[in-house]
């Protein structure tokens, strides 16, 4: 969904600089910094979490608290990727206060500001971490039942997280999550089949969350893909950027 409004922004960075003096939720009044989102304006892989905690709000980056941060850190290289490989954004941009979760107001008030992240990144790969995260795609979703699964959204992958706060907080979850992260090369497959020119459209139903992707036929297309497109992120060497600056963490 695009308003009128999220039409004014032109990059990644135009985003994260309204952001930044957005006052358009209560959640601006007890902000250190906003936190557009971290990684690289280029990524292939979205990953979309809640709202951010204490040391977010410091210092204005997504994921780099002791906690959370810290256990994203110790995930993304069991697949391996790095963390410069993806855009890291959150539902809110703007610290809930306590950690709560945000109000549904509070999301619909920024939500414009994650549709152009989407349309303008045009990911190949989206992770959502947590149910808020998850139900912005799927209104029905359950993040107990979804987590781990590869679903097609709009000709992308989806790929649904359990948020590594609850990771932190149950032992089973963090199981569970350090399990599904290692499909995250099998989610970057998938999507290289759907973007394949070849690539055979799923029915509807494949697109539901409680159906699981079918498994991608091996074509000599889908290799020649994965050969060109899906090494790069599944090694952390990406091509060369275009932009100066582009893949250092943080920029926004
Ligand atoms: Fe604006 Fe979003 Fe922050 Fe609310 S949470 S003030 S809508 S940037």
């Amino acid at each position: 969904m695009t308003t009128a409004n999220t039409q004014s922004w032109n990059s990644i960075e135009e985003i994260a600089s309204a952001v930044r003096t957005c006052t358009k939720c209560v959640l601006h009044a007890g902000r250190t910094n906003a936190v557009p989102g971290s990684g690289s304006a280029n990524a292939g892989i979205l990953i979309i979490g809640e709202g951010h905690g204490f040391n977010e709000d410091e210092q204005g980056l997504s994921f780099v608290g002791r906690s959370s941060g810290k256990l994203l850190d110790e995930l993304l290289p069991a697949v391996p990727i790095a963390r410069e490989d993806v855009l890291i954004t959150n539902v809110v941009k703007c610290r809930p206060p306590n950690n709560r979760d945000p109000l549904p107001d509070e999301v619909i008030a920024c939500r414009p500001y994650m549709e152009r992240q989407i349309e303008l990144l045009d990911p190949r790969v989206i992770v959502t971490l947590g149910r808020h995260s998850l139900l912005r795609f799927y209104p029905e979703g359950k993040i107990s039942k979804d987590h781990g699964k590869i679903v097609e959204w709009e000709g992308r992958v989806l790929f649904p997280l359990y948020h590594p706060a609850a990771g932190l907080r149950n032992p089973a979850i963090k199981r569970d999550l350090q399990e599904d992260v290692l499909r995250l090369p099998e989610a970057i497959r998938e999507s290289l089949r759907l973007s394949a020119p070849t690539a055979k459209r799923p029915d509807r139903q494949a697109e539901q969350p409680t159906q699981q992707a079918a498994e991608a036929p091996e074509t000599p297309e889908t290799n020649v893909a994965e050969a060109q497109l899906s090494e790069p992120l599944l090694t952390s060497e990406t091509p060369k950027e275009t932009k100066q600056g582009d893949r250092q963490l943080g920029m926004f």
